[in-house]
């Protein structure tokens, strides 16, 4: 199936052609002309007598306005939105921020050879403890299968919800709406915020700006802090941070994290998206006509008017949209997503919840702005302009008694499963359930066997042939263990360690202490008239009593022609 290029894609064309851009018709806040507002223009109007105020905004930020890449930053200054779409990203954010701060400080008991910490990425031990899962480093496939799933399942709920990542859970969004919260609880709301923007510089102003700043600095110190917490016991480490007796890369790693948390959550915001972040660009190959997106109804707000009362009054047709500016005086990206869809949206769907409340106040139905698939668009789109033919004329969206008409596209669940994402489920669970079969049978004990490489045979003074071999001995579980080593096969051989009171025979038990590899010299030896060959193979066979767990390793014993 196609991906959806958001900068060519159908609807837009037939917007431009069956709906000429409103900003030609009606000068709006949007307009380039409209320049940056001084503080004496942010004010607000009733619109036409409804209870809808009509906000200053300006989308700084979209294509057609912004600034080079390198020309000083246009800001931004989001208002406070209210809805369920907020409200969801309120929980999303609060549980996100928990699971990042909390989960160092989650214990799980492991016993006493093991750290008792839930989530730890012990780099000294090359371990990887996440709750009872331990993954040694010879099992980084568990990591790389995770981070498969996890790009997967990104591209499942791309095609499907389009950019939810990026508006919900993206740490750049979690933490720019974080320092948001600050900064609106220092410094107001939208108005208040850009007039003290615009302000001189007083002494109440320099106290809120630091304390704003202060703030944040805080929470990346608290950022940066978290992060290490996982790389280490966290009341430990923490201890040691407070009594300045950590290690210097901690406090370096604290630092950097700080910074850099401070400058992209609190200064360079909706940039990092815009400049940095390539999940734009690539996301377009994952949506196609039916993913989801936030998309402005033209179908129904076109054409847009301050003064729908005064234009239906002179016989002219009118769209629900009273050019409120609400969507982008919300907007965290400051774009305005009736220009379409844009590379700069992170569908955060705050524009939703704006513009519906403008809706309630009207006592229009909600969807103004709403969830859409470029296919129901489309569909919308032609009715309302009677295939093509005429501008858009929102009375053909509608029955005479003012409802939507029944040929109006709705979006259905089904849509969600079609070719493209059954793909994308089936990799994912196929990946996951391999994961899980793996993880459930995968072995706890192992051995593995060097042969000395030089020599590879000895002859001793009674004719019988020695070899000489590392024995590893691998212990995965955090407990100690006696491990039988057997050996099977090569008749008359035996076998002794170097280094250990174990008596020379065909089989012996060592402890091996928990969650370590024990290395063994061993040397195996069989009597000149037993040779048969010169290279015969043998089974090392290793058993815990207690578990019963075993594992094999097939080695080969060496000797000379004439031996024989
Ligand atoms: S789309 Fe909705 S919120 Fe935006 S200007 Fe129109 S009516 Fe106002
Ligand atoms: S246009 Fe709407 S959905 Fe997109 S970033 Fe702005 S507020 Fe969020």
């Amino acid at each position: 199936m196609p991906g959806l290029d958001l900068y060519s894609a159908p609807a837009i064309d037939l917007h431009q052609r069956a709906c000429p851009r409103p900003a030609a018709r009606l000068p709006y806040a949007g307009s380039p002309g409209m320049g940056r507002l001084s503080p004496a223009r942010v004010e607000m109007h009733v619109l036409d007598n409804t209870q809808v105020e009509r906000l200053e905004a300006e989308a700084v930020n979209s294509a057609k306005v912004r600034q080079p890449m390198y020309a000083a930053r246009k800001k931004i200054f989001p208002k406070r939105a209210t809805g369920s779409f907020r409200r969801f990203k309120w929980l999303v954010m609060a549980i996100t921020l928990g699971i990042y701060y909390l989960t160092p400080w989650l214990r799980w008991d492991r016993g006493p050879f093991a750290p008792d910490q839930a989530v730890l990425l012990d780099l000294a031990n090359r371990r990887f403890y996440f709750f009872f899962i331990e993954i040694w480093p010879q099992e980084f496939y568990y990591v790389a299968g995770l981070l498969i799933m996890a790009g997967v399942g990104l591209f499942l709920i791309t095609s499907t919800i389009g950019r939810a990542w990026c508006g919900y859970t993206c740490p750049q969004t979690v933490w720019v709406d974080l320092f948001l919260v600050v900064e609106r609880a220092i410094e107001g709301d939208r108005n208040a915020r850009m007039k003290l923007d615009a302000g001189p510089w007083t002494a109440r102003k320099l106290a809120l700006r630091v304390s704003k700043h202060a703030i944040w600095l805080v929470i990346g110190a608290a950022t940066g802090g978290a992060w290490i917490f996982y790389f280490a016991d966290a009341p430990t480490l923490a201890r040691e941070l407070f009594t300045g007796t950590a290690a210097p890369v901690a406090y370096i790693t604290v630092a950097v994290l700080t910074a850099t948390t401070y400058t992209f959550g609190g200064l360079m915001r909706e940039q990092v998206c815009t400049y940095m972040c390539p999940w734009p660009r690539i996301q377009a190959a994952m949506l196609d006509e039916n993913s989801l997106t936030v998309t402005y109804n033209d179908w129904r707000g076109e054409p847009r008017s301050r003064h729908a009362k005064k234009v239906v009054a002179a016989g002219q047709s009118v769209g629900d949209c009273v050019d409120c500016n609400a969507c982008v005086a919300v907007c965290p990206m400051g774009i305005d997503i009736r220009d379409g869809q844009q590379l700069e949206c992170i569908t955060c769907a705050l524009c939703i919840d704006a513009c519906d409340g403008v809706m309630d106040k009207l006592g229009r139905e909600h969807g103004l702005i709403s969830y859409a698939t470029l296919s129901d668009y489309n569909a919308n789109m032609m009715l309302a302009t009677a295939g093509g033919s005429s501008s858009v004329n929102p009375s053909l969206v509608r029955t005479t008694d003012g409802p939507f008409s029944d040929k109006v596209a709705h979006f259905h669940i089904r849509k969600i499963f079609r070719p493209r994402t059954y793909v994308y489920m089936g990799m994912w669970s196929l990946i996951g359930l391999g994961l899980l079969y793996s993880l459930l049978t995968r072995d706890r004990l192992e051995v593995n066997v060097l042969h000395d490489r030089n020599p590879q045979f000895v002859t001793l003074s009674d004719g019988s042939i020695r070899n000489g071999y590392t024995v590893k001995l691998l212990n995965m579980i955090p407990e100690p263990r006696t491990i039988v080593v057997t050996m099977q096969g090569l008749q008359g051989g035996e076998m002794s360690v170097v280094g250990d009171d174990i008596k020379v025979g065909r089989s012996f038990a060592i402890p091996v202490e928990p969650d370590r590899l024990k290395m063994l010299k061993v040397f195996v030896r069989q009597p000149a008239d037993q040779i048969q060959g010169t290279a015969q193979t043998f089974t090392f066979r290793v058993e815990d009593k207690a578990s019963f767990e075993s594992d094999e390793y097939t080695a080969t014993f060496n000797a000379p022609e004439t031996a024989r």
